[in-house]
């Protein structure tokens, strides 16, 4: 009776086609489902082919005729708990008018992979959502579909720059546009550094593009590629305190008020400190800095923020100076420092501007160490870019939102070798494609390796 009563349950579904059965579940169009097979625990091989209607030859027209078939191994997404492998049965066809002499050919399935990889197009699209919107590693990614690591960032390089190609609306309207130097990566023997140039748009914290090196040639030139109108959108130009940014921004966009980062010019009044440090160590104890040197042990007290450091921390830093510091060199660059940092705590931009103009003639008194008279010629020689800060900021809103993204960016930099690749994975996790149209892309090669597929069965 119970047996009975289970099979009259089952029976609507017996009556399903077992070959759309399969086809809907290997979900691609045109396809027809020859077989599954699994070679061993944890992969499943699903067999193939698309269905083709009889080409005719390009060359004198005549139907072609089947010269043979052969099967190509096509990595696709994991399915059920398993690993997949498309074996596709490819079809060659060839011209039976023997003196036509046309070679053999076969029809391109885009949807299925697209010519000479060996990701299918779904799977590569996968694998470049997972890289480049969520920053997951390579490795990682190669690891859940079963393949090497150059298969993946092939894809993530092809599917990625297609992308980046479609996206004709990815770059809008930009008001404020920053110039920012990165480490890229350090080469060779002597470690030498190669660097690049983000450019962001300073309000949203949209990554723009990177090019390559610190000079002003990458981001003029692409400037250079940009509408009129659009630059002629941008009100603010932000960088750090580098020659060849600011000459980039005179010449390619004169009209923008420049501003200095407020990030990079505490950077130099600490840079500025530093040195000075150093040299004082070295004029004192006449070699670098040991650990139980005063002024070695209280490099990173200076560095920190006056109002980060506690009671100990100050009399611990006092201390130290005292000890290592005879002349009061150090200190007074710290104070410096300390002074630089204050600025951007007045509020009000005539005020600031007074402040800072004081501050630049100050720090070049002769009785000043010769690194806070260096700062201070810095605060003159910037100085209308420095100010212009108050007025940026107040005029739009907190312009720090910028940092994050690229940074997590940056870090993840230094493992990079080649600039395209870096470049393209900068561009994916910061530079907010529209990732709607990942769907409708086809990738181009550009002339790299395809991947390599592990062999089965
Ligand atoms: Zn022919």
């Amino acid at each position: 009776m119970e047996v009975f009563d289970a099979i009259r349950v089952w029976e609507p579904l017996l009556e399903f086609d077992a070959t759309r059965m399969c086809e809907l579940l290997v979900g691609l169009p045109d396809v027809e489902v020859l077989g599954v097979e699994r070679p061993e625990p944890g992969w499943l091989i699903v067999m193939i082919a698309a269905i083709e209607s009889r080409p005719s030859c390009a060359r004198c027209g005549t139907a072609a005729w089947v010269k043979d078939r052969r099967t190509v191994d096509l990595t696709d997404l994991p399915a059920f708990d398993q690993r997949v492998v498309l074996r596709v049965l490819r079809t060659r066809w060839c011209c039976p008018r023997f003196r036509c002499g046309v070679g053999s050919w076969t029809l391109e399935h885009p949807e299925i992979a697209p010519a000479g990889h060996v990701l299918t197009t779904r799977a590569g699209r996968w694998a470049t959502e997972q890289v480049g919107r969520y920053a997951r590693s390579i490795d990682e990614v190669a690891a859940a579909l079963g393949v090497d690591w150059h298969t993946i960032n092939t894809a993530v390089v092809a599917y990625g720059e297609a992308l980046l190609a479609a996206d004709d609306d990815r770059i809008g309207t930009v008001r404020a546009l920053s110039l920012d130097e990165t480490l890229f990566k350090r080469q060779g023997r002597w470690r030498t550094q190669r660097w690049s140039t983000q450019i962001v748009d300073a309000r949203s914290g949209q990554l723009l593009e990177v090019v390559e090196g610190r000079d002003a040639a990458g981001p003029a030139r692409w400037l250079a590629e940009r509408p009129e109108d659009w630059l002629r959108g941008i009100r603010w130009a932000v960088m750090d305190l580098s020659g060849p940014y600011r000459a980039t921004f005179d010449t390619m966009v004169p009209d923008a008020e420049q501003v200095a980062d407020p990030f990079h010019v505490v950077k130099h009044a600490n840079t500025k400190l530093d040195e000075c440090r150093r040299r004082v160590q070295n004029e004192t104890l006449g070699h670098r800095g040991r650990k139980h040197d005063p002024l070695y042990r209280c490099r990173r007290l200076l560095l920190r923020a006056e109002e980060r450091l506690d009671h100990r921390g100050t009399e611990k830093l006092t201390g130290l100076l005292r000890a290592g510091d005879p002349r009061g060199e150090v200190a007074y660059s710290w104070h410096a420092k300390e002074a630089v940092r204050f600025f951007y705590d007045i509020p009000n931009p005539t005020l600031a501007g007074r402040y800072l103009d004081e501050l630049g003639v100050d720090l070049q008194d002769t009785e000043f160490p010769p690194e806070v008279r260096s700062l201070g010629r810095t605060l003159v020689r910037w100085r209308d870019q420095i100010v212009n800060w108050h007025r940026a900021r107040a005029s739009n809103g907190p312009a720090e939102a910028i940092n994050n993204l690229v940074k997590r960016v940056k870090r993840g930099a230094f493992g990079f070798r080649r600039f395209r690749h870096y470049r393209i994975r900068s561009l994916l996790y910061a530079g907010r494609p529209d990732w709607n149209l990942l769907a409708t892309v086809t990738p181009r090669w550009g002339g790299m390796p395809p991947g390599r597929v592990r062999r089965l069965g």
